[in-house]
């Protein structure tokens, strides 16, 4: 499933794995989320993630 990152402290939300902090089960998709879940380590809203890997930083990466 598609991973998300928080663009403030960039945590990855991985579907695979949820989120133990906020009480979100395993295969949850981003999508799925509640429209109040935070980023369970700066409390970032959903609106402040974007897909993970994004293209365009794969190449920084290198
Ligand atoms: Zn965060």
């Amino acid at each position: 499933m598609q991973k998300w990152i928080c663009t403030v402290c960039r945590h990855i939300y991985d579907p695979d794995e949820g989120d133990p902090v906020n009480d979100v089960p395993p295969a949850t998709s981003f999508e799925e989320l509640l429209e109040e879940w935070r980023c369970p380590v700066c409390e970032a809203g959903r609106n402040l993630f974007e897909p993970y890997p994004d293209p365009k930083q794969r190449l920084e990466e290198g």
